[in-house]
């Protein structure tokens, strides 16, 4: 019974079991073997049965015998055993991807959740810009409107976000009203471009709950991958990026290399500035 077990749980784990051509193909591979053994095992008994003189019929009249009952006989029984399992981890491979799909989505938003997303992170090392992105004052939309407008201002956010982020890229919902995006291919420029983008159209929508319009404004922070930075290190420097951008005055898109600008001019200006600059330009917001 362990064995059975272990072996339905591999087959799933296979995961080839998702078409029903699958099954019948799986059913008729498995009658084939089975009728092979059966076919095996009576012409391996048949002489010996002969030999010691229990055999009620000729030799060649028990091998057409034993040859017509493993396909009719072994045969149906194992096709029909063997549709059944098939069905069975047909079912199960059915369940599993269902349950991953749902351990790596973010049921509010749609979008993928911080699970999944630190697992990109992990596997990303270049030529890709993290960005976090966090609603403004969102706190005062729960207090004002109330509980359930905010969860329809997350969503439409998760709606901009998905719509401005399509393949290659990556958009996330990393808990509460923080959002993170993996940025994929061209420049850094384009990139900021962008979030900068997906930062208007935040800003341009309105949600209407309960007949009350509500806008929302949201500020992120920008960091780059490369291929000696830890994850973990991209992710602190788009954070500090996030912190200055919610400093520097909300709705508005920072890069850590403007931060690291700006840090320069902050010691030279003994911290009277707070302005970041990027080289090329950062887009203002609007
Ligand atoms: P800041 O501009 O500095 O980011 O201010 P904020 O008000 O957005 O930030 P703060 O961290 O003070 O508040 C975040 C709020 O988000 C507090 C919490 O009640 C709310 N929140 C977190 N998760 C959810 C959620 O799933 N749904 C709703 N409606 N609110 C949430
Ligand atoms: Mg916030
Ligand atoms: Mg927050």
């Amino acid at each position: 019974m362990e064995f059975l077990r272990r072996w339905v749980s591999l087959q799933v784990d296979l995961g080839n079991f998702h078409g029903r051509e699958a099954i019948y193909g799986f059913a008729v591979k498995m009658t084939f073997r089975a009728v092979l053994l059966a076919f095996v095992l009576s012409i391996a008994a048949l002489p010996i049965c002969y030999e010691i003189g229990i055999m009620p019929l000729s030799l060649p009249e028990a091998i057409k015998l034993s040859v017509a009952f493993s396909w009719l006989f072994g045969g149906a029984v194992s096709g029909a055993l063997a549709i059944v399992t098939g069905h069975v981890i047909h079912d199960l491979t059915v369940s599993r991807t269902e349950f991953e799909r749902l351990s790596r989505t973010d049921m509010l938003s749609g979008l993928l959740n911080r699970r999944a997303f630190n697992e990109a992170l992990a596997q990303t090392s270049d030529q890709a810009s993290l960005a976090i992105l966090d609603l403004d004052r969102f706190k005062s939309i729960n207090d004002r409107y109330g509980h359930c407008a905010g969860d329809a201002v997350i969503k439409a956010v998760g709606d901009v976000l998905r719509e401005v982020f399509c393949e290659p890229h990556l958009p996330a919902r990393l808990g509460g009203e923080e959002f993170g995006v993996i940025v994929r291919g061209g420049g850094i420029a384009q990139r900021i471009a962008l979030v900068e983008r997906a930062r208007n159209l935040i800003a341009a929508r309105t949600v209407v709950c309960d007949d009350q319009v509500i806008s929302t404004t949201v500020s992120a922070g920008i960091a780059e991958f490369t291929p000696d930075l830890r994850s973990e290190a991209v992710y602190s420097a788009a954070d500090r990026a996030l912190y200055l951008a919610k400093a520097n005055g909300r709705n508005r898109v920072l890069h850590d290399e403007g931060v690291e600008a700006s840090a320069a001019r902050q010691t030279n200006d003994n911290g009277a500035s707070l302005t970041l600059e990027l080289d090329g330009g950062l887009p203002a917001p609007g």
